[in-house]
C-alpha cells in the first residue's frame, strides 16, 4: 500500500476501536479522531470472579439532541475516549443465526445482508481479546462464544433450566466481558475500548490518536468521486481542521454517526451523505426494557453472575417480537454471599424487548435548532408501538410461569418505570445495512452505498435489533468490515 494512504476512524468506542485494531494489525495506517479529551475515572475491585465494588461514570445525556415522539426519550452519549464502554455492563451475547433472517417473515427489508456464519470468525476474534466469562455450551436461540473464564449456573437453578427447555428456551449464565478473576483498576468497567484496545495501539507506528477532535463533516470530492477528507473541530485550539483520508470509518454511535452523515452535505448529496434514497436516519430502533424484582416462595442460590433466559423460539413468536430475561442480584453483600453458596428469595430482573424498525422512528436534522458548531442539531423521534409494549408486559408473567413449572412459585415485586426510549442506550438502525439501497444506507461490508470508501461501523448499521445486547455484534461487524477494507486498500 502507498504510504500516503490512511484510514480515518472517527470515535474510540467499541466500534471504532475494533475497526482500528483490525486495520493496524493488517498494516494499514490509521488516524483516529476522538471528540473527548480525557478518560473518565471510575473504580473497579474484582475478587474471586465477583465485582465487589464498581463505580462507573454516568452516561451523559446530550441536551443538544432534540426529542420528539415519546417526550420521555433519553439520548445517552459519552464524548470520551472509550465512549459508552466507560459505563457499560459488559454483556456480550452473540446473535443467533435466525436473528439475521427471521425478519424476512415480515418483509425483505428486514433481512440482513450478512449471515451468522459470515460473522462467526469475527465474533471469536473479538471474544478472544475482550476476555469473556460465561458458559461454553450453546442453548436454544443463543450460540455460545469463545469463553476465557468459565462460569456455570448454580445447581439449584437446573430445574428452572429444564422448565424453560420445555418452552424451547435456554437458561444459561450471562456472558460478560468481566476480565480476569481479580483486578483493581481506576475505571468503571473491566473492558473499556480505550484502555484495552486503543491505548495499546499507540505503540504502533501505523496508529495515531487525536483527542479533542470532533468530526463535523465528511468532505465529498466530486472530481475523485469519493470522500477524501474529514473536517473536524480541534477543541484545544478552537480551529477547524481538515485531514485527508483514503477511507473513513464512522463510529460515533448510532445517533452521532447519523448526525455526521446528515451534516455531510454537498452538491452531489444535498440531503446528506448516504441519503440518496431517503433512508438515512430512518428505522431508528431501541430496546424496550424493564426492571423489576420477584420474590420466590423458597430460596435458591444467589445468581452472581446473573442468569440469562433466552427468547421464545422463532416459530412460536410473532416476527421480530421477542424478549430476553436477565436475573440476578445487584447487591454487593449478596455477591459476597454467592461466593459461598448463599441463598435468597429475592431476585432482580432486566427484560429486553424488541422493536420492529419502521420509517416512523428516525434521527434526522432539525429544521429549527443548531448545534454548538452552527450545524443542524439532530431530532430523535421514537416511540414504542402498543404491540412492542405489550410484548414486554406479557413477558413478566412468562417468567413467573416458568418458575412455577419448576416447582417454585414467585410473585412480581416492584416494577421500575423504564419503558420509554433510550434508557438502555441501545439505539440502532440509522444507517442500516441492506443489499438493496432502497432499504439500506450501507452494504454487507458496512460501506455506504453512495460512497463506498465510507464505512459506518456502529449499531447504525443494524438491519433489525435482536433482543440481545448489541456491542459484541457491533465489534464483530466492525472487525469484518475493517478486514475487507484493508484487503481492498492493499489491492487499490
Ligand atoms: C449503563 C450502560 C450499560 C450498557 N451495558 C451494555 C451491555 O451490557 N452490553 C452491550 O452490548 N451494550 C451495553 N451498553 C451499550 C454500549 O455501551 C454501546 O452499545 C457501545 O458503547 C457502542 O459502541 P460505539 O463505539 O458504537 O459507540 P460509543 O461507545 O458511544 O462510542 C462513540 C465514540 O465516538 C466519539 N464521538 C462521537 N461523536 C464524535 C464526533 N463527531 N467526532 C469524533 N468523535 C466522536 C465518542 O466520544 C465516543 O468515544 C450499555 C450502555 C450504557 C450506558
Amino acid at each position: 500500500m502507498n504510504d500516503d494512504r490512511q484510514v480515518v476512524v472517527i470515535g474510540s468506542g467499541p466500534a471504532g476501536a475494533a475497526a482500528a485494531r483490525e486495520l493496524v494489525a493488517l498494516g494499514i495506517r490509521v488516524t483516529m479522531l476522538e471528540s473527548g479529551t480525557s478518560l473518565p475515572e471510575g473504580l473497579l475491585l474484582r475478587l474471586g470472579r465477583r465485582n465487589f465494588f464498581r463505580r462507573a461514570p454516568q452516561a451523559g445525556e446530550e441536551g443538544r439532541h432534540l426529542v420528539s415522539g415519546d417526550p420521555r426519550t433519553v439520548c445517552y452519549v459519552k464524548l470520551a475516549p472509550g465512549g459508552l464502554s466507560n459505563c457499560w455492563t459488559g454483556a456480550v451475547l452473540r446473535f443467533a443465526p435466525e436473528d439475521f433472517t427471521e425478519g424476512g417473515r415480515l418483509h425483505e427489508r428486514y433481512v440482513w445482508p450478512v449471515t451468522y456464519s459470515d460473522l462467526a470468525p469475527h465474533y471469536e476474534k473479538v471474544e478472544r481479546y475482550i476476555g469473556v466469562s460465561g458458559d461454553t455450551h450453546d442453548v436454544p436461540q443463543l450460540p455460545a462464544g469463545f469463553v476465557t473464564y468459565e462460569e456455570h449456573l448454580p445447581d439449584d437453578w437446573k430445574d428452572v433450566a429444564e422448565a424453560a427447555g420445555k418452552h424451547g428456551q435456554g437458561l444459561t449464565t450471562y456472558p460478560l466481558a468481566d476480565g480476569p478473576p481479580n483486578m483493581l483498576v481506576r475505571r468503571g468497567t473491566a473492558f473499556n475500548s480505550y484502555t484495552e484496545v486503543v491505548r495499546p495501539l499507540l505503540a504502533s507506528p501505523h496508529f495515531q490518536l487525536k483527542t479533542g477532535a470532533h468530526a463535523l463533516q465528511l468532505q465529498w470530492s466530486p472530481a475523485k468521486g469519493r470522500v477524501d477528507a474529514v473536517i473536524y473541530h480541534d477543541r484545544a485550539t478552537g480551529a477547524t481542521e481538515r485531514i485527508e483520508a483514503s477511507a473513513v470509518i464512522v463510529a460515533c454511535g448510532p445517533l452521532g454517526s447519523a448526525k455526521l452523515l446528515h451534516n455531510s452535505t454537498s452538491s452531489d448529496f444535498p440531503h446528506g451523505l448516504g441519503n440518496s434514497n431517503g433512508v438515512l436516519g430512518c428505522y431508528l430502533h431501541d430496546h424496550p426494557r424493564e426492571w423489576w424484582s420477584f420474590e420466590m416462595e423458597r430460596p435458591r442460590q444467589i445468581l452472581s453472575p446473573s442468569a440469562y433466559l433466552t427468547r421464545l423460539p422463532y416459530d412460536s413468536s410473532p416476527p421480530l417480537l421477542a424478549t430476553s430475561w436477565t436475573f440476578g442480584t445487584a447487591s454487593t453483600a449478596d455477591r459476597i454471599r454467592s461466593r459461598f453458596g448463599g441463598k435468597a428469595t429475592s431476585v432482580g430482573v432486566q427484560m429486553i424487548g424488541t422493536m420492529i424498525p419502521t420509517a416512523e422512528c428516525f434521527a434526522k436534522p432539525s429544521a429549527r435548532q443548531k448545534d454548538e458548531f452552527g450545524l443542524p442539531a439532530l431530532e430523535v423521534h421514537i416511540h414504542y408501538s402498543d404491540a412492542e409494549v405489550q410484548n414486554v408486559v406479557d413477558a413478566r408473567q412468562h417468567l413467573m410461569n416458568v418458575l412455577e413449572e419448576a416447582g417454585s412459585r414467585a410473585t412480581i415485586g416492584d416494577i421500575v418505570p423504564t419503558l420509554f426510549p433510550g434508557t438502555i442506550a441501545h439505539y440502532g438502525g440509522t444507517a442500516r445495512m441492506h443489499s438493496n439501497p432502497r432499504y439500506g444506507v450501507t452494504d454487507a461490508w458496512n460501506r455506504v452505498h453512495d460512497a463506498p470508501n465510507v464505512l459506518v461501523c456502529d449499531a447504525s448499521s443494524f438491519t433489525t435489533a435482536a433482543e440481545k445486547n448489541p456491542t459484541l455484534t457491533v465489534m464483530a461487524l466492525a472487525t469484518r468490515a475493517a478486514a475487507r477494507l484493508a484487503h481492498d486498500l492493499a489491492r487499490a
